[in-house]
């Protein structure tokens, strides 16, 4: 969270800063940021953690377009639009369990509106997608989502 503390002005400032280096230097970053807006503006490739485990992995277009983990669908939803009242906003129920006593199967499973009785189990695993991300979802790789 390297821009976190910081007034937004100066955060694009820093922000621009990174991007010149990035270019005139040819740097790769490693970003770790809960603000999606810079992950947006800043990442060309995205990796949605959840409890330390990485669910979602695409490229930042790909990842906003098309969410395909229900984490990162709710993450995304909940992204402020001046053009609508949110209609499709999805409200997760429950808590964030604690890291140091994970659920077993999926750690999203106590949260998850498509939790079945393999997700309390099974532990999924990054599985290819369409788009050419990577989503750790037994509902996606059964076709329900
Ligand atoms: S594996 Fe199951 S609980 Fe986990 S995100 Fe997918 S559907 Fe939900």
């Amino acid at each position: 969270e390297p821009i976190s503390a910081l007034d937004v002005s100066i955060q694009a400032q820093v922000l621009n800063l990174l991007m010149d280096a990035q270019e005139s230097r040819g740097l790769t970053y490693l970003f770790i940021t809960h603000d999606l807006a810079v992950v947006e503006h800043f990442g060309t490739r995205v990796a949605v953690m959840y409890l330390g485990r990485v669910c979602e992995l695409a490229d930042t277009k790909t990842l906003f377009a098309t969410p395909r983990h229900p984490y990162t669908q709710a993450l995304l939803s909940a992204i402020p639009k001046l053009e609508d009242d949110r209609p499709n906003h999805i409200r997760l129920q429950g808590e964030v369990p604690t890291p140091v006593n994970l659920p077993s199967g999926c750690v999203f499973h106590g949260r998850c509106p498509y939790a079945n009785e393999r997700c309390r189990q099974e532990v999924p695993q990054l599985i290819a997608t369409d788009g050419g991300g990577q989503v750790a979802c037994h509902a996606v790789e059964e076709g329900r989502l």
